[in-house]
């Protein structure tokens, strides 16, 4: 296979700090074996989310220069409601700081203790929401995404059978609309395919509900249709992203990841009503209409992020770049999750660290020891920030304890990812001697976060 480089020429650079593993066993120690206390000068190579994180190519640093800060009806956000339109294709276009502001804002105005919002799986923050709201969030991935190491080509996908059941037992007066998270990024990044989009639109209109799309990363699944979906090989990324949307009655999207935007987020939908209400409650606690909590300059980086993400050459760099980690990994050995996702490379910390029982946090011990190996930061997801803390003391474990190394855009070249897979290749070889962890303290919200933990010895 011919190598495909990045397709990008850098332009201005940024100094990583290269630091000795002494120097980051103190670091770890101060920040209480939590990843995410770290300060990030003393990461070399930061992997901890592809949020916010990516880089703005030149003509988004152009952009932002022209950006029109004026208070109401500014150029910059008719440009973006532009990039929306085109690709997004619904009535109306509300800007927000980041894509939990557009949760909170549909949740606020659909949501109460009678409502439950169906899925294939829901980002937490989009579940947090929908709780905080009052309703429940309920879960329906395809059979297939159970099984970590087969090459099932949708893993996204939503199980119809069970929408169909569940829309059937609830109805239309406790759905307020569907939701599809395209890629599933709590389900490992796996793609969603068109025929299960479609599909699942079609069963939302027989029960009179609407479909909407959680669309952070809508580019990175144009791309797979395009990849493993017959019929779509010779489609633009933007007519297959255009497609997807079409069987949709809104979305909502964090901007900080597929748009290139370090900060950024919208709801785009059909219902007149529903806008004219979120608009009101927009004014309220994000801002006008016309920037909705977001600079001019914002809006104008993300209009031309927008475009720079359907393009061609770059998902097919970007797609391959992810899988170029992941096949390297596997084939070293490392017990990670397939098929690749788009964003990010997980390595399954159980199988990983299988001297490590449950409790003592194997994937969040891994991510501690590939940190002060490597100066190297990824991301837990598993006991940590799932595990439920049952009244008598011990713990309810999820079904996965993954390690998630999440790749900026644009950010890193293929000798830091060298670097990456060197290093934890050789943390595999020996694995043995990464240690357990245990809560030294542990809050009752979100405790990855804040929690601070005790190497077992
Ligand atoms: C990041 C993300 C969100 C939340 O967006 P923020 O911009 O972080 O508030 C919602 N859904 C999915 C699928 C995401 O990846």
């Amino acid at each position: 296979m011919r190598t495909v480089f990045e397709p990008f020429r850098i332009k201005s650079v940024e100094s990583i700090r290269l630091t000795t593993e002494d120097e980051r066993q103190a670091s770890i120690i101060e920040a209480g074996h939590n990843v995410f206390k770290l300060r990030a000068a003393d990461v070399q190579i930061d992997l901890l989310t592809d949020s916010g994180t990516g880089a703005m190519s030149s003509r988004q640093w152009g952009a932002l220069i022209e950006g029109d800060e004026s208070y109401a009806g500014a150029q910059s956000f008719f440009a973006f409601e532009d990039a929306v339109r085109e690709v997004f294709a619904h009535r109306h276009v509300i800007p927000t700081h980041q894509g939990r502001a557009s949760e909170r804002l549909l949740a606020g105005l659909l949501i109460d203790e009678t409502k439950v919002v169906l899925g294939n799986t829901h980002f937490d923050t989009t579940r947090a929401n929908i709780e905080y709201a009052g309703g429940r969030g309920i879960d329906l991935p395809c059979p297939e995404a159970a099984d970590l190491s087969s090459d099932f080509a949708f893993k996204g996908n939503i199980d119809l059978e069970r929408l169909t059941a569940e829309l059937g037992r609830l109805g239309a007066d406790r759905v307020p609309f569907v939701l599809m998270t395209v890629t599933n990024n709590s389900g490992g990044g796996q793609p969603v395919s068109m025929a299960n989009i479609k599909a699942a639109k079609r069963i939302c209109e027989d029960h009179g509900v609407p479909l909407l799309i959680d669309a952070a990363r809508f580019a990175e699944n144009a791309w797979f249709i395009r990849m493993r979906e017959q019929g779509y090989h010779d489609k633009s990324p933007t007519e297959i992203a255009q497609e997807m949307f079409s069987y949709s009655d809104g979305a909502m999207m964090s901007m900080k990841k597929d748009a290139f935007g370090n900060i950024g987020g919208l709801i785009s939908l059909n219902s007149s009503e529903w806008v004219e209400q979120i608009r009101s409650m927009l004014i309220l606690t994000e801002g006008f209409p016309t920037y909705g909590g977001l600079a001019g300059r914002d809006l104008a980086a993300l209009a031309v992020g927008l475009k720079e993400i359907l393009e061609p050459d770059y998902l097919s760099y970007r797609i391959r770049s992810t899988a170029y980690v992941g096949e390297k990994l596997d084939a070293a050995g490392v017990p990670i999750l397939k098929p690749f996702g788009g964003h990010a490379i997980y390595l399954d910390a159980r199988s990983f660290c299988a001297h490590l029982s449950d409790d003592q946090l194997p994937g969040w011990s891994l991510s501690v020891a590939l940190y002060v190996k490597s100066g190297v930061r990824a991301c837990e997801i598993g006991n940590v920030m799932f595990g439920r803390l049952l009244e008598d003391g011990s713990f309810d474990w999820p079904s996965k304890d993954l390690v998630r190394l999440a790749i900026p855009r644009r950010v890193y070249t293929q000798s830091h990812m060298d670097f990456v897979i060197e290093e934890i290749v050789n943390l595999f070889n020996h694995r043995e001697q990464i240690k357990g962890m245990r809560f030294r303290q542990r809050p009752e919200q979100l405790p990855h976060f804040t929690a601070t933990f005790d190497p077992i010895d």
